[in-house]
C-alpha cells in the first residue's frame, strides 16, 4: 500500500524483503540499479546494500536490526525514518511504556519481570488478577501476550512465551479499544487522524470503525492530544499508530506505539483525505502533509484472516464483497493462504452508521471462518 502511494507521486523504491513479497509485486525498479533486494531486513549486510541504493530509508515492521539502521544513518549518506532511536524505544514494550511514562503519557503500570515462577508470583501479588504477562519483544497479534488468570499458571506462561525477556502489565478493565494515528514530519510538528474503534478477535484485529462515535463529547479531542503528545516525544518522522484503552469514566491509558503505517488506519485510504501512506511519504521526504480529515460519513474496515488453506475460499468471499456497495477490497498478494494469516481487508464507506452497519453485515455473514 504504501508501494501504491509511491507510485503515484514519481518517487522510486527499493524493498528489501523476501523474494516475491507482495509490496515488489505493485512497483517495479525503474533501473536494474534500483532493483529489489531479497533477504531479511535483520540481516546487516541487505540493510547495507538497501542503504546504499537510496536516499532515505523507512521501515514497515518494527522488529528490524537497530543497531545496522543506526550505523547507516551515523555514516550520513541516508536519512532513516523514524529515526533508529525511536525504533529502538518501541521494539522494547517495557521501554516505550518507561519512556511513554516520563513524559507523563498515562500508561498501565508494568513491572520487569525475570522468567521465574517466584518472579511471576511476586508481580501477581503487586499488580494483582488476572495479570497481563508479555514478552517485551518480538510480539504481534497477541502472540507475545499471556493472561495469568492465577498463581498456578506461572509455568505455563513462561513455557509459552518462550525465551523472551518478559515484563508484567496491570489488567485493564477497558471499556473499549480505541486507535489514532499520528504523521510527525521531519521538523517534528505532528498532525493525528480521527479517533477510531478497533475491535479485536483472539487478539487479532477485526474491525475498525471510523470515526469513534462516543456520548463524551471531549473523547475525541483528548485521546487525540495524547496520541500527538506521544509521538511528539519520539525522534524522526513519518505515521505512528496509537494504541489505547478507553476505561468506562473516560480515562484514557496507551497501551502501545506502531512507528509505521498501521492497521488501523487502513481505513484512510477510503475515508480521509490523504492516506495514512501518503501521508508516511510526505512526512518522511518532507513534502507538504495532506488533510487528515474524513471524506465520507461513516466507515468501517473488515480485515480478511486466512480461514483454511484455500484461497478459493477467500476469493469467493471477496468477489461476494464486490457486490456490496462502497465496499472496497485490498488483497495483499500473498502467495499462500493459512489459517488466521492477515491476507487483504475491506473498507466500507457510506452515509451512515446505520447504512455502514447493514452493508457490514451482508459481509459478516460470508466471512470465511465466521464473524463471531
Ligand atoms: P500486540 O503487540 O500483540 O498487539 P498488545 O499489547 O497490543 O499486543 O495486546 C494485544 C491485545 O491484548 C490488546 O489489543 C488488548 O485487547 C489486550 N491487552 C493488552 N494489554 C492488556 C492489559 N494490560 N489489560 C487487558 N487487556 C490487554
Ligand atoms: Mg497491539
Amino acid at each position: 500500500m504504501l508501494a501504491a502511494s509511491a507510485a503515484l507521486l514519481n518517487v522510486n523504491v527499493v524493498i528489501l524483503d523476501v523474494g516475491r513479497s507482495p509490496a515488489k509485486q505493485i512497483i517495479a525498479p525503474s533501473s536494474p540499479s534500483l532493483a529489489h533486494i531479497d533477504g531479511s531486513f535483520s540481516d546487516p549486510a541487505k540493510i547495507r546494500e538497501l542503504a546504499s541504493k537510496v536516499d532515505i530509508l523507512t521501515v514497515e515492521i518494527e522488529h528490524v536490526n537497530v543497531d545496522v539502521l543506526d550505523e547507516v544513518e551515523k555514516a550520513g549518506n541516508v536519512q532513516v525514518h523514524p529515526s533508529p532511536s525511536t525504533i529502538r524505544i518501541i521494539q522494547d514494550k517495557f521501554r516505550q511504556k518507561e519512556h511513554l511514562l516520563s513524559y507523563k503519557i498515562p500508561v498501565a503500570e508494568s513491572l520487569s519481570v525475570v522468567s521465574s515462577v517466584e518472579a511471576v508470583h511476586a508481580a501477581a501479588s503487586t499488580l494483582g488478577l488476572p495479570l497481563m504477562l508479555k514478552s517485551k519483544t518480538l510480539a504481534y497479534d497477541g502472540r507475545g501476550n499471556f493472561v495469568l488468570r492465577e498463581f498456578s499458571q506461572a509455568q505455563e506462561a513462561i513455557t509459552f512465551l518462550g525465551d523472551r525477556p518478559l515484563y508484567a502489565e496491570r489488567w485493564v478493565p477497558f471499556s473499549k479499544e480505541i486507535a489514532v494515528m499520528v504523521v510527525r514530519t521531519t521538523s517534528g510538528e505532528v498532525k493525528s487522524y480521527p479517533v477510531v474503534e478497533t475491535v479485536h478477535k483472539s487478539n487479532v484485529c477485526h474491525l475498525v470503525f471510523a470515526p469513534l462515535r462516543s456520548r463524551d463529547p471531549t473523547l475525541s479531542s483528548r485521546a487525540r492530544a495524547v496520541a500527538e503528545k506521544a509521538i511528539q516525544s519520539l525522534d524522526g518522522a513519518g505515521v505512528f499508530g496509537v494504541e489505547m484503552f478507553l476505561l468506562e469514566n473516560g480515562e484514557l491509558l496507551v497501551n502501545e506505539i506502531a512507528p509505521r503505517p498501521h492497521n488501523s488506519g487502513h481505513y484512510t485510504i477510503e475515508a480521509c483525505e490523504t492516506s495514512q501512506y501518503e501521508n508516511h511519504l510526505r512526512a518522511i521526504l518532507s513534502l507538504p502533509l495532506g488533510s487528515t480529515a474524513m471524506k465520507v460519513p461513516s466507515s468501517v474496515m473488515l480485515n480478511i484472516l486466512g480461514a483454511s488453506s484455500s484461497m478459493f475460499e477467500l476469493t469467493t468471499f471477496t468477489n461476494f464483497a464486490l457486490t456490496v456497495p462502497g465496499a472496497s477490497v485490498h488483497l495483499y498478494g500473498k502467495s499462500e493462504c493459512r489459517s488466521g494469516r492477515k491476507m487483504g481487508h475491506i473498507t466500507l464507506v457510506g452515509d451512515s452508521d446505520a447504512q455502514i452497519r447493514s452493508r457490514l453485515r451482508l459481509l459478516l455473514e460470508k466471512l470465511p471462518g465466521g464473524s463471531s
